[in-house]
């Protein structure tokens, strides 16, 4: 199918981009890499009226780090954070996940923000952003707010972002001390998109135990979603194999009455391989913190 006739605009200042947002509100989206708002357009699942694309506005992909952290723009497509150095040495769950999104003509197009504000439930960038403990930086005409990944995801395809916000940045807070990331997937073999995917974030203390820990599921429900309970088992303890099996094994448990259920996986079948898929991420965030 065709998409319905739309009018097309490439502003090249984000002040420009957000003023024709102000003006067309409802009956208009803003145009990323294209790779999920055109496949729903042209399903006819989305008919806006206006497009407006963020290709042309340069500073909206930039990414940098200094002593605060990593800030990454919204425009920054899946190829830029997988080989970006700055990336892999602040967050490399997120390089990590990057890498393994889809095929290459999707990672060359696709972006970190396109991602995130299209809030897919099998989607991989929503998890990382989650465990890391990213906000997101949304901006109108008028002001800016930072948004936290805690509170970002609302419902299947729904976020905080208001018609009129455009996301510019992605920020990730610096990691202290001994912190290791990691992202692990079992993807459906024809999209790549995750069947289960999960994101970890561990910090360990001096004496060993984990004094922090983020671990988000993506792939098994709705939305993006921590695993809060597989967190609160691993903090203050040692990560060994058998506490790490122990907090994995809850990774889905607050999922319960929201699992996905398709042609590609039951809800029972996502539901352990989050578990398999946990220990995998923890365990691999847990020796780079070491
Ligand atoms: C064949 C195929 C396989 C895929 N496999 C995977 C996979 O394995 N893992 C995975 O995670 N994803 C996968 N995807 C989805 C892909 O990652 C998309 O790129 C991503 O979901 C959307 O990013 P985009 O930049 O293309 O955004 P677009 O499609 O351009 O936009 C998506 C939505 O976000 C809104 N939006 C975009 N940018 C902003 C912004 N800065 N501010 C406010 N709103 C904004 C748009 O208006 C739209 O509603 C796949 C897609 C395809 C076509």
């Amino acid at each position: 199918m065709v998409t319905n006739n739309f009018e097309y605009f490439a502003p090249e200042s984000f002040d420009e981009a957000a003023q024709l947002l102000a003006k067309y509100r409802d009956t208009a989206k803003i145009l990323a890499g294209g790779q999920s708002l055109l496949p729903i357009m042209k399903l006819r699942l989305a008919a806006p009226e206006v497009l407006i694309d963020l290709s042309h506005v340069p500073e909206l992909s930039e990414i940098s780090s200094n002593g605060d952290g990593l800030t990454i723009g919204s425009m920054a497509t899946y190829y830029e954070l997988s080989q970006s150095a700055v990336v892999q040495k602040a967050a490399p769950a997120i390089a990590e996940a990057a890498g393994q999104v889809a095929d290459v003509q999707v990672r060359n197009r696709g972006t970190i923000g396109g991602s995130l504000s299209h809030s897919d439930p099998a989607g991989d960038m929503p998890a990382v952003f989650l465990a890391l403990n990213g906000a997101a930086v949304a901006r109108t005409r008028r002001g800016t707010r930072e948004i936290a990944s805690d509170r970002f995801f609302v419902d299947l395809l729904t976020t905080a972002l208001r018609p009129t916000e455009i996301m510019t940045q992605i920020k990730i807070p610096v990691a202290t001390g001994k912190t290791g990331s990691a992202y692990s997937k079992f993807e459906n073999k024809a999209s790549h998109y995750a069947i289960a995917g999960v994101a970890a974030q561990v910090t360990l203390g001096s004496d060993g135990t984990v004094t922090a820990a983020r671990v988000a599921v993506t792939g098994v429900s709705s939305k993006s979603t921590r695993a809060k309970r597989t967190e609160r088992i691993l903090i203050g303890k040692e990560p060994t194999a058998s506490v790490i099996r122990r907090a994995s094994d809850r990774a889905a448990a607050e999922l319960q009455d929201d699992l996905t259920e398709d042609i590609h996986a039951s809800g029972e079948y996502r539901s352990y391989l989050a578990t398999v898929i946990a220990e995998r991420a923890i365990t691999a965030a847990v020796e780079r913190a070491r």
